[in-house]
């Protein structure tokens, strides 16, 4: 399956809710889920699409897929991985797709969006450890440290700066050097998206 490259407003209006992929607009009443927009294909009133309990369970891993902006293919090689951990399988796949270097970058506050972190990360902004990687889905570990590539700050990162997200607490951000250290494991609480994990082990379970 290929990278969806469509209307990303339009994949929050099918899930019903936001999957914040636009940055600032996302926390702004331009936001089409604020704007509260019929989902796709339900134009006219009083229509319902009933919910079957398989219906359930594909949305919720829709929706965590298309948060993390994975294809189908990345998305079931996470989950495949998790599965193969000794942990709780729906937690050890959130781990992997917290500690993907995108969002990563993302969490850090260096990016408005996770688009946009995987953008700067192929454009090869970042190093880890000293090394330059320009792969989105890189796994980070306990220790790494990541840093900027060049010395003058891209104008996306500074208008991200600005936001002033608090990074969660397995990331140590040096904001000045912009310099990111994984101190630690994500925690399943750390995860502050609503997510229902237990339904997509569930999905590739039958
Ligand atoms: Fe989703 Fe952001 Fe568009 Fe709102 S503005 S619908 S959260 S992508």
């Amino acid at each position: 399956m290929a990278v969806y490259h469509g209307p990303v407003c339009r994949l929050c209006r099918r899930e019903g809710r936001k999957l914040f992929l636009k940055g600032k607009r996302c926390v702004s009443g331009k936001c089409a889920i604020e704007r509260a927009r019929k989902k796709p294909g339900e134009q006219g009133k009083g229509y319902r699409r009933k919910e079957t309990d398989y219906g359930r369970h594909l949305r919720e891993k829709q929706r965590v897929k298309r948060m993390y902006g994975m294809t189908e293919h990345q998305f079931r090689n996470c989950f495949e991985r998790a599965a193969k951990k000794k942990g709780v399988t729906g937690e050890e796949l959130l781990k992997g797709l917290e500690m993907r270097l995108d969002n990563v970058i993302y969490r850090a506050g260096l990016a408005r969006s996770r688009s946009e972190a995987r953008q700067l990360v192929t454009h090869g902004h970042f190093r880890v450890n000293d090394r330059r990687v320009d792969i989105p889905s890189y796994t980070v570990k306990t220790g790494e440290i990541i840093t900027m590539r060049e010395k003058k700050i891209p104008g996306n990162i500074q208008d991200a700066i600005v936001m002033d997200v608090a990074p969660p607490k397995w990331i140590t951000l040096d904001k000045k050097a912009i310099r990111i250290e994984i101190s630690d494991l994500p925690k399943r609480i750390d995860v502050t998206e609503e997510i229902e994990e237990r339904l997509i082990v569930e999905l590739y379970s039958k």
